[in-house]
């Protein structure tokens, strides 16, 4: 995927976001891949991204966030036919010659000698990306979180402090009952994971994270509980997030390839779908001009910023300092 900034990046970028955005970025949540980390090749609904090497997807976002100091904290491509073990070997070799951090792919086949023996190995490495498709129920989106990550391994985590991904799966994400019900018993049970919850808690829409707020308030304040922000482009979402947990538990984060489509997340009555001009046509009685994924995101956030009064070196740890504080704790914690 050719990835420019026309006419309408552009405006967006000098108009909505420039001035908000911090000199640095972290990105918390992104993914690279190659044709060697899937059985039997790409997989055909991943062609469409073209080249995501480590190297690749860099460059595109350092051009996308126009030269400011960007680093990243990487994870794979999961999916069916992703070949893990190869997939956590690539990270580890980018990790060292790109100089980001990186989460292992995990899932209930990985035993418990492997994730210490990468863990030792490999200081890049910060924690685990479980993920609904490596569930052991035959339908992984009606998946609670231990069916697709096995409380051992967040027993690793808790042990080294690590930084768990978590994609909450079920229809409803942060909004299901059973979810909200695990989320909390392994917070409270495992004090020392960083648990941040992609995609806002999977909330593309702020019904989910309207409907949770109550339920979700033993999570305020907590410093190992945070929200990524990775590939929701509704503006209200983020104007929940800020006011109700406020910057100190939010992480920005990219989910590239995926922000390099253009389009956004739409909601459709209390369903959402990602409507992108490489996927769909987008027509109406005059010429439309759909934005990248990231501006809109980085759009729907500022609006954020602007309506909660965020101050300056609270919108400074969103898209920086949480992250790195998060990396601070965690190396802290292996020297332990
Ligand atoms: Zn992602």
């Amino acid at each position: 995927m050719k990835v420019q900034i026309k006419s309408v990046d552009e405006k967006i970028w000098n108009e909505e976001i420039q001035n908000l955005l911090p000199s640095r970025i972290f990105d918390f949540h992104l993914h690279t891949f190659t044709s060697k980390s899937f059985s039997g090749g790409t997989p055909d609904s991943l062609k469409i991204f073209g080249n995501c090497s480590a190297g690749a997807i860099i460059e595109k976002l350092i051009h996308l966030f126009h030269q400011k100091t960007t680093e990243f904290l990487f994870t794979g491509w999961p999916t069916s036919s992703s070949l893990l073990l190869q997939q956590n070997q690539y990270l580890a070799k980018a990790a060292e010659k790109y100089n980001f951090y990186f989460l292992a792919l995990v899932s209930h086949k990985l035993d418990e000698k492997y994730l210490e023996n990468l863990l030792k190995s490999e200081k890049r490495c910060l924690g685990f990306k479980p993920y609904k498709c490596f569930s052991v129920r035959v339908d992984p989106e009606d998946a609670k979180i231990s069916d697709f990550l096995p409380e051992k391994q967040i027993e690793i985590a808790n042990q080294y402090g690590l930084v768990i991904t978590l994609h909450l799966s079920k229809k409803k994400g942060i909004c299901d009952p059973e979810n909200i019900e695990q989320l909390l018993y392994f917070v409270e049970k495992y004090p020392h994971v960083i648990w941040n919850l992609a995609h806002c808690g999977r909330s593309y829409i702020p019904h989910n994270l309207e409907k949770s707020i109550n339920s979700l308030s033993r999570l305020k304040g907590k410093k190992q509980v945070f929200f990524d922000t990775s590939a929701v482009t509704d503006r209200e979402v983020f104007v929940i997030l800020f006011s109700e947990f406020g910057a100190n538990q939010i992480l920005f984060g990219s989910d590239a390839p995926v922000c390099f489509y253009r389009g956004r997340c739409v909601r459709f009555g209390y369903d959402w779908a990602f409507i992108t001009q490489e996927t769909h046509s987008i027509t109406a009685s005059f010429p439309v001009s759909p934005a990248l994924l990231l501006y809109e995101q980085l759009w729907a956030m500022c609006h954020a910023i602007k309506v909660n009064r965020i101050e300056q070196k609270d919108i400074d740890k969103v898209f920086y300092q949480n992250a790195k504080e998060i990396i601070d704790r965690v190396n802290k914690r292996r020297l332990m």
